[in-house]
């Protein structure tokens, strides 16, 4: 029977192998996979759970549209319930607030403007009378820098930790505290005056737009909208002028939300924003199409807390230095801070070259 959180399709599933064959980490033969995915489709031991790097990228992979993702982080779930999550699982959870994580941490060190960026959009938080507003969670908590621009002057920011759209927990399959935000947002929503929602963080735009409100039963009475999308309405609209272009080239490294969500959703957009404002976008190699490459997100932070290992998430770090010399001057990541911080651990040094996009197209003087 199937389980509360459970939303893989056992039925039409084949277990041909072809999600876990593609995975850029597993590493397993043909014969390997549709043995593996046997086991997990089970609920058999399997390396499965060792290996992976939660990057989701297998749902893209199958050709049937059955979510092994989603099969993989239900296992995961069942496995913490069982034998619990490690203590230093702490370092990478958002919630309970005031912890010491990774994000949070930064705080301390923030020069007295950026601190008060925080504190702003946390007073903000019990004022959602707008139509319009952004929405602050842990990524651009832990780097408020990236919104303190003019082109989101008239746009109202709120955030504050315990708002967490839960993405870390989702990625770990800890779904109980999924729901607990789940349910905590949609109270927290349910009086707001808010129209349209707009995400800086990729990862927290699908958590409201597909995973809160499809799996967790979630309710908002708001249009989630990517940045992206913002940004380029406006552009059309003539609010927000090019008054430079910048004539540099970029090769752009998706998040893992992206991959997985429609193109025309968040890598489409930004890639059509960067060529307006004089980006010339070179493509990393495409293995499997670009949209595929898998690197270093925060999947492979996630999986620590989960088994205990921590060299996973440099696999995806190593393989990307396979991309350098593509002839881009400049790499732009999409996801906040876990991202560009993988690849700034591995770029040569000094480098200024890994920046998040958002900088670009807003802290450049380009508007
Ligand atoms: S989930 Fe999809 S790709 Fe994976 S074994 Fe099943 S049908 Fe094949
Ligand atoms: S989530 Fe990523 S690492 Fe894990 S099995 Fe799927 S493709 Fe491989």
């Amino acid at each position: 029977m199937k389980g509360k959180y459970d939303f893989f399709d056992y039925e039409k599933c084949s277990s041909c192998g072809i999600c876990l064959e593609r995975c850029n980490y597993l590493h397993f033969t043909h014969e390997e996979s549709v043995e593996e995915i046997k086991k997990l489709i089970a609920g058999e031991k399997t390396r499965i759970l060792d290996d992976c790097i939660y990057c989701s990228a297998c749902n893209a992979f199958c050709p049937d549209d059955c979510h092994p993702y989603e099969l993989i982080l239900n296992r995961a779930y069942e496995s913490g319930r069982k034998n619990g999550i490690p203590l230093k699982a702490k370092w990478v959870m958002p919630l309970p607030y005031p912890p010491q994580n990774f994000r949070s941490a930064l705080v301390p060190s923030m020069p007295q403007d950026e601190k008060a960026l925080i504190n702003k959009w946390e007073a903000q938080s019990y004022d959602l009378a707008h139509e319009e507003m952004m929405y602050a969670g842990c990524n651009l908590l832990a780097l408020p820098y990236l919104a303190n621009s003019k082109v989101f002057e008239d746009l109202p920011i709120f955030g504050r930790w315990d708002l967490c759209c839960g993405e870390m927990f989702y990625r770990g399959g800890v779904f109980d505290i999924v729901q607990q935000q789940a349910d905590k947002l949609t109270e927290y929503f349910a009086s707001s005056e808010i129209k349209r929602l707009v995400f800086m963080c990729p990862a927290g735009y699908r958590m409201f737009k597909e995973v809160l409100p499809g799996q967790f039963g979630a309710k908002f009475n708001f249009e989630p909208v990517f940045v992206a999308h913002w940004i380029l309405d406006r552009m059309n609209s003539g609010k927000l002028k090019v008054e430079r272009q910048l004539d540099i080239s970029a090769t752009v490294q998706d998040s893992c939300h992206a991959r997985i969500m429609d193109p025309s959703e968040e890598m489409e957009p930004w890639r059509e924003i960067l060529g307006r404002i004089g980006v010339k976008i070179v493509e990393m190699e495409p293995q499997w199409g670009r949209w595929l490459l898998l690197w270093h997100g925060c999947g492979g932070q996630t999986v620590f807390w989960i088994e205990g290992r921590t060299h996973k998430c440099f696999k995806g770090a190593e393989r990307g230095k396979g991309n350098r010399g593509i002839g881009a001057s400049n790499l732009l990541c999409w996801l906040l801070s876990d991202c560009r911080n993988g690849w700034l651990s591995i770029l040569p040094r000094p480098t200024n070259a890994a920046c998040h996009g958002i900088s670009q197209i807003c802290h450049w003087r380009v508007f």
